[in-house]
């Protein structure tokens, strides 16, 4: 079915999907699959439950592009209430953003300001703010607004995509920062002039990366890694490399988004390895959603099934 991925990818760009989809309930019932809840509150009880089972939790608001000064920093000044509340509730929840959605389209300056608030507000809490990583159109300005922040403090993560050419080069440049990165495959629609497109393709590049930063950090050259994915190949692989440079297995975690394989992630836990996992809420989920359906698009039979009466 992976020639779907390329109809749900062009959907998640899609403004008029986006305003009309969302009003049905069959496919607001389907997203709860992926989503615990679109109140902040909805995040934060399901990382109090992640916590019982031994995981971590990274919390992220949907959203992207910030049209306005104003918007972005709504977003900081929310996302800085969630850290509070995290705080105050002992969960130690790590966020993610956009970096889009704290106005990096609007301009550096406000988004390196912007972050460098949610980066205050996160270290009273001894935690972190992972940028994500968007499409391949943000990723020089990303990568800029990383090392600014980078610069002043080590509570800041870094998205990488296994999927384009340079990434392997970008990490190599940003090991003397000594960068605490996210490796993921990808999930944009990107041309195969910048990025690999084959299954295959993209998997060997997620092992050679994956294998770099775990030698990395073997040396001391990277803060603690995180990789995002749900496929045990590709844990299994940095794992074994990380065992051969003898870093153990609290030095590194593994990364999944709620919902999906929460099998492995129960195996992963009682193995004894670190797995945090990225809860997502907002009203704003429709290009997100289809996303994820790009990823796996058998999930559309889970949304058929809610137009079934129950
Ligand atoms: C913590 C985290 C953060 C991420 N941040 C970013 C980011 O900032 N930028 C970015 O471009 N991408 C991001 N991604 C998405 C990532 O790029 C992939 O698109 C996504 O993780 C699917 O790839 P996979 O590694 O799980 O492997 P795949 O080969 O796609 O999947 C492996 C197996 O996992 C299961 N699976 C994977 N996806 C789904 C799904 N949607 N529904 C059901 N089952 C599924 C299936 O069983 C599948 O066979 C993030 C992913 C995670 C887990």
């Amino acid at each position: 079915m992976t020639f779907l991925r390329a109809p749900f990818l062009w959907a998640s760009n899609n403004p008029f999907l986006a305003h009309r989809l969302p009003r049905y309930g069959f496919v607001r019932r389907a997203v709860r699959r992926f989503m615990p809840g679109e109140r902040a509150e909805d995040a934060l009880a399901e990382a109090r439950r992640l916590r019982e089972r031994g995981a971590g939790a990274i919390l992220t608001m949907l959203g992207e592009n910030a049209t306005s000064a104003a918007g972005a920093r709504g977003v900081v000044d929310h996302c800085r209430g969630v850290l509070e509340q995290s705080r105050m509730n002992g969960l130690e929840i790590e966020i993610s953003v956009k970096p889009t959605h704290i106005g990096l389209d609007l301009g550096l300056g406000i988004a390196e300001e912007n972050l460098r608030a949610l980066i205050a507000e996160a270290a009273a809490d001894g935690t972190k703010v992972w940028l994500d990583m968007e499409s391949s159109g943000f990723v020089d300005r990303t990568l800029e607004l990383y090392r600014a922040a980078r610069a002043e403090t080590p509570q800041v993560g870094l998205c990488l995509q296994a999927y384009l050419y340079r990434t392997a080069d970008d990490l190599e440049a940003l090991l003397p920062s000594r960068p605490s990165v996210r490796l993921v495959k990808g999930a944009y629609m990107e041309s195969a002039e910048i990025a690999y497109a084959s299954r295959k393709d993209v998997d060997d590049a997620f092992r050679r990366i994956g294998a770099r930063l775990m030698t990395a950090l073997g040396q001391g050259e990277v803060g603690r890694p995180a990789f995002g994915t749900h496929d045990p190949a590709m844990i299994r692989h940095v794992a074994e490399v990380g065992e051969r440079a003898g870093v153990s297995r609290e030095r590194w975690e593994a990364a999944m988004l709620y919902g999906i394989a929460t099998r492995e992630q129960d195996r992963l836990l009682r193995e004894g390895y670190s797995l945090r996992v990225l809860v997502s809420y907002g009203t704003h989920w429709f290009p997100w959603y289809m996303r994820r359906l790009a990823e796996r698009p058998a999930n559309i039979g889970f949304v058929l099934r809610q137009l079934l009466p129950g």
